[in-house]
C-alpha cells in the first residue's frame, strides 16, 4: 500500500516539473547581496538596445534605418591570418597529437613570452604576463584579489566596470544625490583638464583605474600625464590599474602604448589588455593582465603571488584555440592585419570628428582613439541621444551612461563600417536645430 502512494507521489512530482509549476508558498531565505541592491539601474548597453527596441516598435518603418554607433563593439571580420591562427588551433583537437586538455591557468608559455616580447618589447617578463578571456573579466578577478577594504578612485566619466565591480566587491557606500557612490573618489575629467585628472585635487585611493585611449572621452593621455600619474601613485603608495584595451589605435609618436613605458610604474601598476578591440576579438574573448613581479603590498607579499592564486582558483586558463589565434595575432603577418584593421576604424573616427565640425561643436577624441566625445554644451545626453534616435536613426551613446561626469556629452564609436559613419554623418549633421 505505501508503495502505491509512493508512486503515485512521483507521477505528481513529474507533472508539476513538466508544467514548470512550483509551490506558491516557496520562498527562499537567503538575503541578498547588500551591494547589488546599491548598483544603478541597468547596466548601460542593455539600456540603449531597450530604447532602440522601443523605437523600432513604435516606428516599424524606420526601424531598418538604424545604424549604430553606440556599444563598442568591433564590426569587421578577422583577417585571414588570424582567422587560420583561430582554425588550426580547433583542427589540432580533432588529432590524437594534437589534442591537449586543461592548459596552464597563466596561459600558453609561448604566448605569454610572445605577448612580453610584441608589445612590451621585453619591458615586461613572460611569466608577469597572465592571459584570460578578456580585459572585463580581469578586472572583476583584481577587484576579487582587492578585496572590500580598499578604496577605488576612478575617472568621471569612465567605463562602467570599475564603478560597478567595486560597488559589488563592497568597497563603496550608497550612491548619493549627485550620482556619485560614497566612499568611491571621482576624478572629473572635462574640457577645462583636457579630460585628465586635477592629481593634486584627488584625495588618495589605494587602487587608481586609469584608461588611455579612453573609453568613453577618447582622450590619450601623453608622456607627461602619466609620469605624473606614476610620480603621485609611487608618492601615496597606490596601485594604477590601467587599461590599455586601445593601445593599438596609437599612431603619434611619443604617446605611451603602456604604463611600463614609463619609468616607476613597475612598483606602482598592473596593467589589463585585450585582444578586443586589437583583432574584433569581443565575442572570441583574449585578454592578458601584466602584474610585474616588483610589485609589492605593504607587507612585503608580492601582488603577483595572489593574482596567481586567484587566477588558478578562479579562472582555468583562457581557450587553447583562442590562444592560438592570439598567437597569430602576434606574428609579423597578424600584426600588418591588426594595423589595417586599426586604420580602417580610425578613418571612421576621422569621419565622425567631422561630423562635430560639421555641427559647430567641441570634441575630444578621435585621435589615436575610436571614440568621439562630443560636447553637447550643457544639453542633456539622454534627450540627445533619443533626439538623434529618432530623428538620423543613430544609435550613439548618452555619456551620463559613463558616470554624472558624462551628462552633457555624447560618445561616438568608430566600431562600424566606413558607409555607416558616411551615411551617420550626413544624416545628423542635418539636424542643426538641435544644436542651435
Ligand atoms: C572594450 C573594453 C575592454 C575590453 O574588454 P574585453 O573583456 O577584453 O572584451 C576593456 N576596457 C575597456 C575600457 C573597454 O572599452
Amino acid at each position: 500500500m505505501g508503495g502505491e502512494c509512493r508512486v503515485g507521489v512521483v507521477v505528481l512530482g513529474l507533472v508539476g516539473s513538466v508544467t514548470g509549476l512550483s509551490t506558491p508558498t516557496m520562498r527562499l531565505r537567503v538575503e541578498r547581496n547588500a551591494n547589488f541592491g546599491k548598483l544603478q539601474g541597468g547596466y548601460l548597453f542593455p539600456e540603449i538596445g531597450r530604447r532602440r527596441r522601443a523605437f523600432a516598435e513604435a516606428q516599424p518603418e524606420l526601424a531598418e534605418r538604424v545604424i549604430s554607433l553606440g556599444i563598442g563593439d568591433t564590426t569587421q571580420p578577422i583577417p585571414p591570418n588570424i582567422l587560420e591562427g583561430l582554425v588550426s588551433g580547433a583542427s589540432k583537437l580533432g588529432t590524437s597529437d594534437g589534442y591537449s586538455g586543461y592548459g596552464a591557468e597563466q596561459g600558453n608559455a609561448e604566448l605569454r613570452s610572445r605577448i612580453a616580447e610584441r608589445v612590451y618589447g621585453g619591458r615586461v617578463g613572460a611569466e608577469e604576463v597572465f592571459v584570460s578571456d578578456g580585459a572585463k573579466c580581469d578586472i572583476s578577478r583584481l577587484q576579487l584579489m582587492f578585496g572590500s577594504a580598499v578604496t577605488s578612485a576612478v575617472q568621471d566619466p569612465s567605463y562602467p566596470v570599475y564603478v560597478d565591480t567595486s560597488v559589488m566587491m563592497g568597497q563603496t557606500g550608497e550612491v548619493g544625490p549627485a550620482g556619485q557612490f560614497e566612499k568611491l573618489v571621482y576624478m572629473p575629467c572635462k574640457p577645462e583638464n583636457e579630460f585628465f585628472p586635477e592629481l593634486s585635487e584627488t584625495p588618495r585611493a589605494d587602487v587608481i583605474y586609469f584608461c588611455s585611449p579612453n573609453n568613453p572621452t577618447g582622450a590619450v593621455a601623453t608622456k607627461a600625464q602619466l609620469e605624473s600619474l606614476v610620480e603621485r601613485a609611487r608618492a601615496d603608495g597606490s596601485i594604477v590599474v590601467f587599461d590599455a584595451a586601445y593601445a593599438p589605435f596609437i599612431r603619434t609618436p611619443g604617446v605611451p602604448k603602456s604604463i611600463f613605458e614609463i619609468e616607476g610604474a613597475r612598483e606602482c601598476a598592473i596593467e589589463v589588455n585585450s585582444f578586443s578591440k586589437y583583432a574584433g576579438f569581443t565575442g572570441v574573448r583574449l585578454g592578458w593582465t601584466v602584474v610585474p613581479d616588483t610589485l609589492e603590498y605593504a607587507d612585503g607579499s608580492k601582488v603577483r603571488d595572489d593574482f596567481n592564486r586567484v587566477m588558478t582558483t578562479a579562472f582555468n586558463g583562457a581557450s587553447n584555440v583562442v590562444q592560438s589565434g592570439g598567437m597569430a595575432c602576434l606574428t609579423d603577418e597578424g600584426m600588418e592585419e591588426i594595423d589595417a584593421l586599426i586604420d580602417y576604424y580610425l578613418g571612421n573616427a576621422q569621419i565622425l570628428r567631422g561630423l562635430a565640425d560639421d555641427l559647430g561643436l567641441r570634441h575630444c577624441g578621435g585621435i589615436d582613439s575610436p571614440y568621439v566625445f562630443l560636447d553637447l554644451d550643457g544639453r542633456s545626453s539622454w534627450d540627445t541621444f533619443s533626439a538623434i534616435l529618432e530623428e538620423a536613426q543613430v544609435v550613439t551613446i548618452p555619456g551620463a551612461g559613463f558616470g554624472p561626469g558624462g551628462e552633457g556629452f555624447l560618445r561616438l564609436s568608430a566600431f562600424a563600417s566606413r558607409a555607416s559613419c558616411e551615411e551617420a554623418r550626413a544624416r545628423i549633421s542635418k539636424l542643426t536645430h538641435l544644436f542651435a
